[in-house]
C-alpha cells in the first residue's frame, strides 16, 4: 500500500492496465520511456475530435475560437504547473528533443562561436549530447563533461575547473534516465550564472516525477515531454527566459510565427509564437493540458513520495537476490524511480525477454546514454522505472520473474 497516493483509484483511470500479456498481468515498468494515460487524458483527445477540432489562432468560427482557447488554456496550465513567470515563456515542441534542438539552432548557431567551450555531463541522454556535438563540429567549439563518481552521482569537486571565459552553456539533465540520479541542479545553475554562463537542464525524467519550479531551478532554459507524465505523444515543452526568447531568431519559419509578410521578408510574432512555425499539436496539447489536472490533483508532493517507497521497496528487493549489480544512488531519496541493474551474467536483453514473458515490461540496453554506459563498463543495463500506478507487488512479480530468468539460463 501506498501512503502517498491512493493507487487503487488510480489505476481504474488507467484502461491500458486492466490488459493481458501472454495470459499475465501486464506490469508496466518503462515509465521513463512512456507513461501510460488516464481515461481523461484520452477522454479530451476524443472530445477534441468529436466536437471541436479546428485550426487555431486564425478562424473567424466557433470551433476554431473553442479550439484556440483549449490550445491555450493548456499553456496556461503547464506555466503554472512549472511555476513560469508567464505562458509566453512557455514554447510548445514535438518532445524534449525538439526543445533542445530549438535552443541548439536558434541560440546556439548565434552565440557559441569558434573557440567557445560547451560543458556537459557523462549520464547525457542522447537528446543533450547529440545537438551540442553537431554544433561544436559546426562551429568548432569544444565539450568538456562532468565525470560521474562510482555511485553514479556528478563529481562536482572540480565543478569550478571546467568553466573557463571561453564556456557559453552548461547544458545537463536534471534526473538521469539511466542511473536514476538527481542532480543538485540549482547549485550547478548557480555556479554556471555567475559566470555568465547559459544553462539548459533536461527535464524530461524530473517534471513527470517531482514539484519542479523553473525558477527556483533558475536555468534559461528547461526541456520536457508530454508523453512521459500522463500526456499524448507528439508534445514537448521548451521553458525560457522570456529575455533570451526575445533575443533568438525563429527556428522554423512558415505560418503562425508570423506577424507581417512581404515579397522583401517578413517580421515575427509575438512569443510564444514566433517559436511554432505551422500548425501545432492542437489535439494532443489540449489533452495534455489534462494531463497536468490530473497530476495536479495529485499534488506532486505525493507522486514523489510514492516513487519514493517504490522505489526503496524494488531497490531493498533487488538486492536480496544473489548477484544483481545495482547502479545510481543507494539512497532512494536521492533517486527518481528508475532502477537500473544486470543480473548475473545474463544479457539485459535476455533479462527483458523473459520477463515480457511474465507480462513485466522493463526496458533494456543503453538507454539512449552510450557513452554513460562506457563509463559504468557495459554494454547496456535492465531498466525498471515506475510511476503513479506501480505497486509493491508489481515489484514483486519484476522479483519473481527475474528468478524465472535465472533458472531458465542456469
Ligand atoms: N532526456 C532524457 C533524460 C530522457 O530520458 C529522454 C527520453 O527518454 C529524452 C531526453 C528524450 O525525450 P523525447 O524522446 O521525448 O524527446
Amino acid at each position: 500500500m501506498s501512503s502517498a497516493l491512493d493507487v487503487n483509484a488510480i489505476r481504474s483511470d488507467f484502461p491500458i492496465l486492466e490488459r493481458e500479456v501472454y495470459g499475465k498481468r501486464l506490469v508496466y515498468l518503462d515509465n521513463a520511456a512512456t507513461s501510460q494515460k488516464p481515461r481523461q487524458v484520452i477522454d479530451a483527445l476524443v472530445r477534441y475530435y468529436e466536437t471541436y477540432n479546428a485550426n487555431i489562432h486564425r478562424a473567424v468560427h466557433a470551433l476554431g475560437e473553442e479550439a484556440t482557447a483549449a490550445y491555450e488554456e493548456a499553456r496556461e496550465k503547464v506555466a503554472r504547473f512549472i511555476g513560469a513567470p508567464s505562458s509566453e515563456s512557455v514554447v510548445f515542441t514535438r518532445n524534449t528533443t525538439e526543445a533542445i534542438n530549438l535552443v541548439a539552432y536558434a541560440w546556439g548557431r548565434a552565440n557559441v562561436g569558434e573557440g567557445d567551450e560547451i560543458i556537459l555531463t557523462q549520464m547525457e541522454h542522447h537528446s543533450n549530447l547529440i545537438p551540442w556535438q553537431q554544433l561544436a563540429a559546426e562551429k568548432g567549439a569544444t565539450i568538456r563533461y562532468i565525470e560521474i563518481t562510482p555511485e553514479g552521482t556528478l563529481e562536482l569537486g572540480n565543478l569550478s575547473a571546467l568553466f573557463s571565459p571561453r564556456t557559453k552553456l552548461l547544458a545537463m539533465p536534471h534526473v538521469s534516465n539511466s542511473l536514476g540520479t538527481i542532480n543538485p541542479v540549482e547549485e550547478i545553475v548557480a555556479e554556471a550564472s555567475k559566470r555568465g554562463v547559459t544553462t539548459l537542464i533536461d527535464g524530461a525524467q524530473a517534471m513527470p516525477h517531482m514539484p519542479v519550479d523553473v525558477q527556483a531551478v533558475g536555468a534559461d532554459f528547461y526541456a520536457f515531454s508530454a508523453h512521459k507524465m500522463l500526456g499524448p505523444t507528439g508534445v514537448g515543452v521548451l521553458y525560457a527566459r522570456r529575455e533570451l526568447l526575445e533575443e533568438m531568431a525563429p527556428f522554423l519559419g512558415g505560418g503562425e510565427m508570423i506577424l507581417k509578410v512581404t515579397f522583401e521578408g517578413a517580421t515575427w510574432n509575438d512569443l510564444p509564437w514566433k517559436f511554432e512555425a505551422g500548425t501545432p499539436n492542437i489535439a494532443d496539447v489540449i489533452a495534455f493540458g489534462s494531463a497536468i489536472d490530473y497530476l495536479d490533483a495529485l499534488g506532486m508532493d505525493n507522486v514523489r513520495r510514492h516513487e519514493v517507497e517504490v522505489t526503496a521497496y524494488a531497490l531493498d528487493r533487488l538486492r536480496g537476490l544473489d548477484d544483481v549489480t545495482l547502479y545510481g544512488p543507494d539512497d532512494p531519496e536521492q533517486r527518481g524511480g528508475v532502477v537500473s541493474f544486470n543480473f548475473g551474467d545474463l544479457h539485459p536483453h535476455d533479462v527483458g525477454t523473459i520477463l515480457d514473458r511474465h507480462g513485466v515490461a522493463i526496458r533494456a540496453g543503453h538507454h539512449c546514454t552510450q557513452p554513460l554506459m562506457r563509463c559504468l563498463g557495459v554494454t547496456g543495463t535492465a531498466r525498471a522505472s515506475f510511476y503513479i500506478y506501480n505497486t509493491q507487488d508489481e515489484v514483486d512479480v519484476l522479483i519473481e520473474g527475474l528468478k524465472a530468468a535465472r533458472d531458465f539460463f542456469k
